[in-house]
């Protein structure tokens, strides 16, 4: 299984892409945990990235190409692999195929996960992470049982950075200028599948694991 998850900010990718990987096995490569994960370890290439991710605007291509890239040629990716928020724009689909060629490990599919645009809004504005765990929860729709306090491991919830509403307005206009032309992309390669991401989580998650097991 080597997949693509699309859909807007806040559309529950990263959340889905969690429960996918418990039930298959398979690495979830999330650039925007990638970049996180380099902006809190404070490298040359964070310091570059946070610039960009407090503006809500896209990290340029080159940076985010050689992450993944890298990220795919370990080991675990051999069984496949879930890319989650990669790629955002038409020139990382078409690098993205043409590095995936190269490795002979190109996708089987493409899923869409699709919010109405109004509710995108609250769902980003509530969300909180865990800390220790980075368990996600939001304050409208799962909030936690005690005020930011994981309920799974006790650890600290916080808000991300590029969540709050300024930037958030500017990431869904990126999303609908640069990414949302993808659908058509994979669309034309017969890759394409879509879901409702209206519903519980488990109503979701079970759709697409019907899609991607050819229910
Ligand atoms: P995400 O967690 O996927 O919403 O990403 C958070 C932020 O990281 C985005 O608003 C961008 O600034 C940056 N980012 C994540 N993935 C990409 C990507 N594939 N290309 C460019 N920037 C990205």
């Amino acid at each position: 299984m080597r997949i693509v998850l699309l859909g807007a900010p806040g559309a529950g990718k990263g959340t889905q892409a969690k429960k996918l990987i418990e039930k298959y096995g398979i690495p979830q490569i999330s650039t925007g945990d990638l970049l996180r994960a380099a902006v809190s370890a404070g490298t040359a290439l964070g310091k570059e990235a946070k610039s960009y991710m407090d503006k809500g605007e896209l990290v340029p291509d080159m940076v985010v190409l050689g992450m993944v890239e890298e990220r795919l040629k370990q080991d675990d990716c051999k069984k496949g692999y879930i890319l989650d928020g990669f790629p955002r724009n038409t020139a990382q689909a078409e690098a993205l195929d043409k590095m995936l060629e190269s490795l002979n490990m190109p996708l089987t599919g493409a899923v869409s996960v699709d919010v109405p645009f109004d509710d995108l809004m609250k769902r980003l504005t509530g969300r909180r992470t865990c800390k220790s765990c980075g368990q996600m929860y939001n304050v409208y729709f799962s909030p936690p049982n005690k005020d930011a306090v994981c309920d799974k491991c006790g650890g600290e919830l916080f808000q991300r950075d590029d969540d709050k509403e300024e930037t958030i307005k500017k990431r869904l206009e990126v999303y609908t200028a640069q990414t949302e032309p993808l659908m058509g992309y994979y669309k034309g390669k017969g890759l394409l599948k879509s879901v409702s991401g209206t519903g519980s989580i488990e109503e979701i998650f079970a759709k697409i694991c019907a899609i991607l097991e050819g229910k």
